[in-house]
């Protein structure tokens, strides 16, 4: 069902207005982490005022250590839900296990699959029948046929409404904390009609990188953008502050965005 040659067009999927996939380009910005209602409203106004369509955010956070901050949970979600509202936004949010797949689905327009849980395959089953649009992250050491045949447990339960997004790959290379991709974006445009979606934050993990690598994923083709964007970065409550852009980084890289492809 991910294949190109089992549907030759591209997959454009429209949320209230807003679609994903074909000419336009989506731009996703918001915090690693929901933190306070404070927080996250002021940042999807700013997401907003920057031509940003969809705010994103983590009430519940994969991290690498059991002690670290795990996300403020299900009342981040009312959060976001309500920020997203006020400022004329799509959300967006990380799902971890199959059992919260509802409550996230009832806040969020959509529900990303985190590069940890790839090849979660009980969760990708859920979010098979979960009736939103979900934004499937792929796997660190994951390769392309690997990505589609996760794409393909949610696509076989119902729902044809899902992004692949490259997020960076683990290499040899330590300087950055991922190596970001960009041969995925036409590879798998070539190989399935599903939107592709990149995230240069997570894939450099490098606040200087997050620019010229959002700028060439554009020009390799992809149809969006996942971007961190914080107003404190340095007092961020995970560690992804060192890859979040400033707001008026965010807002330059918008303006320059324009130029190459229309922000609808
Ligand atoms: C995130 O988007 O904040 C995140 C945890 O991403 P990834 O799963 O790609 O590490
Ligand atoms: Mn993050």
């Amino acid at each position: 069902l991910a294949s190109r040659d089992f549907h030759p067009e591209d997959t454009i999927i429209d949320i209230r207005g807003v679609k994903i996939g074909g000419e336009n380009l989506v731009v996703m910005g918001g915090p690693c982490a929901v933190e306070s209602p404070e927080q996250i409203d002021e940042i999807a106004r700013l997401v907003k005022a920057s031509g940003g369509q969809v705010l994103r955010g983590g009430a519940f956070k994969p991290r690498t250590g059991p002690y670290s901050f795990q996300g403020v949970g299900v009342e981040g979600l009312t959060m976001m839900a309500e920020a997203g509202k006020k400022h004329g936004l799509l959300t967006i949010t990380e799902v971890m296990t199959p059992e919260y797949v509802d409550i996230c689905a009832e806040h969020a327009d959509i529900l990303q699959v985190g590069t940890r849980n790839m090849q979660n395959f009980d969760l990708l089953r859920k979010l098979g029948t979960c009736g939103r649009p979900v934004l499937l992250k792929r796997g660190f050491s994951a390769t392309y046929d690997e990505l589609l045949n996760a794409a393909e447990y949610i696509l076989a339960g119902g729902n044809r409404d899902v992004m692949l997004c490259e997020r960076g790959i683990r290499t040899f290379e330590t300087y950055t904390r991922n190596t970001l991709d960009l041969s995925a974006i036409p590879v798998l445009q070539s190989l399935s009609h599903l939107p592709v979606i990149s995230d240069p934050s997570h894939g450099t993990g490098r606040r200087e990188l997050v620019e010229p690598m959002a700028k060439a994923s554009v020009a390799a083709g992809a149809n969006g953008l996942i971007i961190e964007m914080h107003t404190d970065p340095d007092n961020s409550m995970t560690g992804d502050g060192v890859q979040s852009l400033f707001p008026d980084q965010f807002d330059k890289l918008l303006r320059d965005l324009e130029k190459l492809a229309p922000l609808v």
